[in-house]
């Protein structure tokens, strides 16, 4: 029986990443209040967050030192914008604290509301910069199959997913996707994972020489994949891709909206494989949540030429109205103040063995192919045959049925495409709060085993 509130829910809204078919006769999972890295439905059924919201929630669902923070912004002065030189305290204060946490050299912050609206400004910059030094003919983006980097119109084209796609007219002109690195489902028969990451930086250069250097101006990666399946890169990959991208003068682009503020064991992703970008782009973590806020750090050579660019033709034209709210700074500073504070990073690479040990461990279920992660991120791949690596028809939604499960057993995970399923909790998480999550997913699968059976699946 469904709640009122979630009729009125089916009478209203239209759900993002849903299916708006069966949204209609199951409804939605409302939820009230959250607690540490719990959350709390209208039933008043807790759930561990094993997805720290979309990947984002860092410091859990009751941190009073950012709702003070920000309710002392409201009151004090709720908005403010910064087009046109107009500036405030917050603002500045957030991207001297971005500089100085910064995994590269960078010159200046580029503040937004979405991780999907900093990927549209990274693409923008890349064409504005490119026409300002005289080389319009230098502006295709190469993104990858499965990469995830959001659903504005540039956004969505970056991102290599077929529903991100399919009959929405994407991606546009001029976006190219190259392999996905994910060594468990793409890699030949006996090719290590080094080999595998040669083949793939090999095949990157074909793309570049086969479309002409001279037109090919960035490259973007996640240093861990979130949406196209939590995938950590094979080993190796992210040097040989650095080499070819330097070869060739094309800009690397690292989208840590997932990885930026410690998820990976290090402040960035970037620090933790390597990756030598020239601008990143950061969102979620950065305001553990709590607001909304995106930011674009821009290396000297890029800021320089948009200075330029305005001596010639006056305004820089980008910018949203809610770039650098001073709600969401005032949150963001007070964020990556607790992360220091409280020393966040250290705190990963103390709990991520544990996490690690019990992803690792589910593989030993029959149907669980893969279980790979990082610090605090991991995905688990659900199969029909480990021997052969054989997958489910999609249709069947076994990695869905599994979600279902663990949200039965009070536990948020989230099922990806090719039946995929990530976790990635709170940064705040605890050991026992860790077995706690796991003992929940392995009685998940253990109930997705029996349905998996009892459809004749395998
Ligand atoms: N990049 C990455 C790596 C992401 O994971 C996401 C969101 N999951 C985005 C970009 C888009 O961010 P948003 O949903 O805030 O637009």
């Amino acid at each position: 029986m469904l709640s009122n509130l979630a009729v009125r829910d089916i009478e209203t809204l239209v759900h993002p990443y849903t299916n708006l078919a069966t949204h209609r006769e199951v409804g939605p999972l409302i939820l009230e209040r959250g607690e540490g890295v719990f959350v709390y439905d209208t039933a008043g059924k807790g759930y561990i967050e094993g997805m720290a919201g979309l990947w984002c929630t860092s410091l859990g669902y009751s941190n009073e030192e950012l709702v003070e923070v920000a309710a002392e912004q409201m009151r004090k002065l709720p908005f403010t914008h910064i087009f046109s030189g107009r500036s405030h305290d917050p603002a500045i204060e957030l991207a001297e604290k971005l500089k100085e946490i910064a995994p590269v050299p960078i010159s200046k912050i580029f503040y937004g509301a979405s991780g999907s609206d900093a990927n549209d400004t990274q693409v923008k910059l890349v064409w504005y910069m490119n026409n300002a030094l005289g080389r319009p003919q230098k502006k295709k983006i190469i993104s990858r199959l499965k990469g995830y980097h959001g659903v504005t119109v540039a956004s969505a084209s970056l991102t290599g997913l077929p529903a991100n796609h399919t009959d929405f007219d994407l991606p546009i002109a001029g976006i190219l996707h190259t392999s996905c690195p994910h060594h468990y489902r793409f890699a030949q028969p006996g090719e290590t994972e080094l080999e595998f990451s040669s083949r793939l930086a090999a095949e990157l250069e074909e793309m570049i020489l086969r479309e002409g250097p001279e037109t090919v101006a960035a490259f973007i990666a996640e240093p861990v994949m979130g949406a196209g399946g939590a995938v950590t890169p094979p080993e190796g990959y992210f040097e040989k891709i650095n080499a070819v991208l330097a070869k060739y003068d094309v800009l690397f682009i690292a989208d840590e909206v997932i990885t930026g503020f410690g998820r990976t064991g290090n402040m960035f992703g970037t620090t933790t494989y390597g990756l030598k970008a020239d601008t990143l782009s950061c969102a979620k973590a950065i305001t553990s949540a709590y607001f909304p806020l995106s930011a674009v750090m821009i290396s000297e050579p890029i800021y320089e030429v948009l200075v330029d660019q305005s001596r010639k033709i006056g305004t820089f034209g980008h910018g949203n109205t809610y770039a650098g709210h001073p709600v969401g700074c005032a949150i963001a500073v007070k964020t990556l103040e607790i992360y220091q504070r409280d020393d966040i990073v250290g705190h990963v690479r103390k709990v991520a063995p544990k996490f690690l040990q019990r992803l690792e461990k589910l593989a030993e279920h029959p149907l669980v192919g893969e279980a790979r992660g990082v610090g605090l991120i991991g995905g688990i791949e659900l199969v029909k045959d480990k021997a052969t690596k054989a997958q489910f028809e999609a249709k069947k939604g076994v990695a869905a049925k599994s979600g279902a499960f663990a949200q039965d057993e009070g536990l948020i995970v989230r099922p990806l495409g090719g039946d995929r399923v990530a976790f990635c909790p709170p940064l705040i998480i605890n050991e026992a709060e860790i077995d706690e999550m796991f003992d929940r997913y392995e009685r998940a699968l253990a109930k997705t085993l029996d349905w998996v059976k009892a459809e004749g699946l395998i």
